[in-house]
C-alpha cells in the first residue's frame, strides 16, 4: 500500500510520524507554508521558516524514504497587515527555484477581510507571473461557503487554468461549487473538525473521484498524521475497489502536482 498525503505541516510533527507515516506506506508529502501558532514578528521570521521547509523538512523526509515538496507563501492568518504581508511576499521568488517548491500555498482566507483579499490577490498574481500552482486555504466553520466564493471569484479574475488550483479543506456544502467550477478539491482528514474519514468516504460516494484528494493537514493542534491510510481502511471497509482507493489517495495527487515539473516520484514511488 502506497499513498501521498498532499497537505501535512511536517515542521510540527515528530519524528516518530515521519517513521509512522512511512511504515504505512507514504512514500511523499507536501507541505503548505502555514500559521505556526503564533504570529511572526517580522519578514526575517518568514525567510528562516522558508529555509525550514526548503532545506531542512526534505533531509529529515528522506531519511524516511519520504519525498517532501513544499508550497510558500503568507498564510491569511497572518496577511490582514498588508505592508508586513508585502515584505513576506516579497521574499518568495528567490525561492521559488529550489527543486521542492510546487508553488503559491496555502493562500486563501481566514475571516474574509478586505485586506486578507488584497493580499490575496497579489499572491495570485505572483502565482500567475512565475506560472506556479497554487493550493488555496479556506476558511472554517459558518463563513466557509462565502470565503470559499469569494476566494474563487478573486481566482477566476486571474488567467489561471482552475485545472491548476487546488481548493483545499472542502466540506459537504462546498466541494460541488468547487469541483463544478473546474477547480481540484481537497478534503481534509480531522478527528473532530472539517471531515473525518467516514464523511470523507460519503463525499466520493456521492460525488465520485475524478479531481478530488484526501489530506490530514497534520499540524502542532489536535490532527493525525495517519489520518489518510485510516481513510484508505475505512474505503475498503465500505467494499470500495483499490483502484478507487488509489485513485484518491496516490493517483490523483500524483496527477495533479505532476502539473509542476519539480514532482518527481522516485522509481519505487513512480
Ligand atoms: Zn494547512
Amino acid at each position: 500500500m502506497k499513498y501521498i498525503d498532499p497537505h501535512i505541516h511536517m515542521v510540527s510533527r515528530t519524528t516518530d510520524d515521519y517513521q509512522r507515516m512511512a511504515q504505512s506506506g507514504c512514500i511523499a508529502v507536501t507541505e503548505p507554508a502555514f500559521w505556526a501558532g503564533f504570529d511572526r514578528s517580522s519578514a526575517q521570521g518568514f525567510h528562516d521558516y522558508f529555509r525550514q521547509l526548503t532545506e531542512y523538512e526534505p533531509r529529515r523526509a528522506a531519511l524516511f524514504g519520504i519525498r517532501h515538496f513544499t508550497w510558500l507563501c503568507i498564510n491569511p492568518k497572518e496577511a490582514d497587515d498588508p505592508a508586513f504581508a508585502r515584505d513576506v511576499v516579497a521574499l518568495i521568488p528567490q525561492f521559488l527555484k529550489c527543486d521542492t517548491v510546487l508553488g503559491i500555498g496555502e493562500i486563501g482566507l481566514n475571516k474574509n477581510t478586505k485586506n486578507e483579499l488584497i493580499i490575496l490577490e497579489e499572491q495570485i498574481r505572483l502565482a500567475e507571473e512565475h506560472n506556479q500552482l497554487i493550493l488555496v486555504h479556506t476558511p472554517h466553520l459558518e463563513d466557509k461557503r462565502k470565503g470559499t466564493r469569494l476566494i474563487m471569484d478573486a481566482l477566476s479574475a486571474s488567467s489561471i487554468d482552475p485545472g491548476r488550483i487546488l481548493i483545499d479543506h472542502v466540506e459537504e456544502h462546498t466541494v460541488a461549487d468547487v469541483l463544478d467550477r473546474g477547480f481540484w478539491a481537497g478534503m481534509t482528514l480531522y478527528p473532530d473538525t472539517k471531515m473525518t474519514p467516514q464523511r470523507a468516504a460519503d463525499v466520493i460516494e456521492m460525488y465520485g473521484s475524478e479531481r478530488i484528494w484526501m489530506n490530514s493537514a497534520g499540524d502542532w493542534g489536535c490532527s493525525d498524521p495517519l489520518a489518510v491510510p485510516k481513510a484508505r481502511l475505512e474505503m475498503k471497509r465500505r467494499g470500495h475497489s483499490l483502484s478507487l482507493i488509489d485513485r484518491v489517495t496516490l493517483d490523483n495527487p500524483r496527477t495533479f502536482l505532476s502539473q509542476s515539473p519539480k514532482f518527481r516520484l522516485d522509481a519505487e514511488g513512480a
